[in-house]
């Protein structure tokens, strides 16, 4: 731990800060395989509490979680097209194993339609079979030529979801139910991160997907995240696979697909939506300790001081506030103060024998640096009020971060793609629907089509702001992650 020496800016050293941010606050390091990391316990602490909250969601939905085997047949990912065309550059192959050349290469799993898909036939027999409504939590692995801790990892941890349905109609509803109850509802409510729920263009689509709906964050540098993907997949799965089953009126028919997936790129997106000079600020429904409590101590008050300290912690802990006394003797308070600081910790207590004489604790939040005095009797309260108020405000001020962030107005091409190549945020603006269009503003400015909102106000769309015609969708532009 080095909480001593600052850190990059933020504002003029983005990549560097986010790189430091992780590293000392302990969320993962490298690997010695380039682009595979290393989750440490702090890290790894938030993941689990995120993944608890998507798995809660996704059995309140009415999913059920299975597990499919890492390694497939190399033959079977390739005879889905759209699949191969995707991932081919990404997939890993295992050649050799047991000591000798394999008669068939096993392909690590980048995703797991093919597997799943192709095992579905067996399961899958009348109408009476359907919906499949199943989940598996795994790692993948999409060979990464520039990897990002977090955010663009050669392996990664994260759910993916795989569904059959009798009819589209209810294919498209289960991608959309996931979409909003089961991704926007945690990433918002829990992390803390507005997102804008949408659907993707043709050219920004899942591989074999018909729909690809996403959600979209836009990070402290104007970037935009992609924070999960709910995909309908009508039946090109069921058919590539031979997937088919007897209808309610006797005849053959083929299922209906989606498949969906978060994953670790989201604690990144923590990490550069909330971020700050000094490090962290976790939302406290995902912070590890939600409170740490600094004994002040001088020797001559010690234990009087400890015994607060840890009667305070019980009341906390019973009011199930997850809470960290840190009575390290061998730190000082200031550098206590500067390492929960960056850890992103949401609520520091400090509590010293002169305080416990006059009957109050310090209490200070990290979002915005406030102190307080408490009555000692009121803090246990208190902290779970702060708490929630903290959860709100980060998300409130990220909001209005990408409000005051996203252009709306019809300023010219020139100053719209001006603002979009130096990733100064987001632009939404009409659409003509067409992929040249798309492609001009792409590379005009690096910037792509980060999603066609599906939950705002259906815009009178006007021109296209890249040719003029008659628009037939409002567009966010922004260069991503
Ligand atoms: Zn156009």
């Amino acid at each position: 731990m080095c909480a001593a020496t600052a850190l990059p800016s933020q504002s003029a050293e983005f990549p560097a800060w986010y790189g430091e941010v992780v590293r000392r606050a302990e969320l993962a390091e490298s690997s010695p395989v380039r682009g595979a990391m290393v989750i440490k316990p702090y890290g790894y602490a938030i993941w689990e509490m995120l993944q608890r909250e998507l798995d809660d969601r996704i059995k309140a939905t009415g999913h059920e979680n299975l597990y499919f085997p890492l390694l497939q047949p190399a033959s079977v990912l390739a005879r889905e097209g759209a699949l191969v065309d995707g991932f081919a550059p990404e997939v890993a192959l295992v050649t050799e194993a047991g000591g000798r050349k394999l008669e068939e290469p096993l392909a690590v799993r980048p995703t797991s339609e093919a597997l799943i898909w192709s095992t579905y036939g067996r399961w899958i027999q009348s109408y009476r079979d359907l919906p499949l409504l199943y989940n598996q939590w795994a790692n993948v692995v999409r060979w990464e030529l520039r990897p990002r801790l977090f955010l663009r990892t050669t392996e990664f941890l994260w759910q993916e979801g795989h569904t059959a349905h009798e009819t589209a109609a209810e294919a498209v509803a289960e991608a959309l139910t996931i979409l909003h109850d089961v991704y926007a509802d945690t990433v918002e409510s829990v992390l803390a991160m507005p997102v804008l729920r949408g659907r993707k263009s043709r050219g920004e689509r899942f591989p074999g997907a018909e729909d690809t709906y996403t959600l979209e964050a836009l990070m402290r540098d104007g970037k935009a995240l992609q924070a999960a993907t709910s995909h309908y997949l009508g039946q090109g799965f069921a058919r590539t696979y031979d997937v088919r089953y007897t209808g309610r009126d006797g005849t053959d028919a083929y299922p209906y697909a989606t498949s969906w997936g978060a994953s670790t790129r989201l604690v990144g997106g923590v990490v550069m939506t909330h971020g700050d000079d000094r490090g962290l600020r976790l939302p406290p429904r995902i912070a590890p300790h939600q409170v740490v409590i600094v004994p002040i101590l001088r020797e001559a008050d010690r234990a009087g001081v400890l015994q607060a300290a840890a009667a305070l912690a019980d009341a906390l802990r019973a009011a199930a506030v997850r809470v960290r006394v840190d009575d390290r003797p061998e730190h000082r308070p200031g550098f206590k103060f500067n390492e929960w600081e960056l850890k992103g910790v949401p609520v520091r207590v400090e509590l010293g024998a002169r305080d416990l004489a006059a009957g109050v604790v310090t209490v200070v939040r990290r979002d915005t640096g406030e102190k307080s005095e408490i009555p000692v009797a009121r803090a246990a309260a208190a902290a779970g009020e702060l708490l929630d108020d903290v959860q709100a405000s980060l998300f409130e001020a990220a909001r209005d971060e990408r409000e005051r962030r996203t252009v709306r107005d019809r300023s010219g091409y020139v100053e719209l793609t001006e603002y979009l190549s130096r990733a100064a945020g987001l632009v939404e603006a009409p659409w003509c629907g067409r992929s040249e269009c798309e492609a001009r503003v792409k590379s005009d400015s690096s910037a792509t089509i980060r999603c066609l909102p599906i939950d705002e106000r259906p815009a009178p769309p006007g021109a296209c702001i890249c040719c003029g015609r008659p628009a037939v969708t409002t567009a966010v532009w922004a260069q991503a992650y």
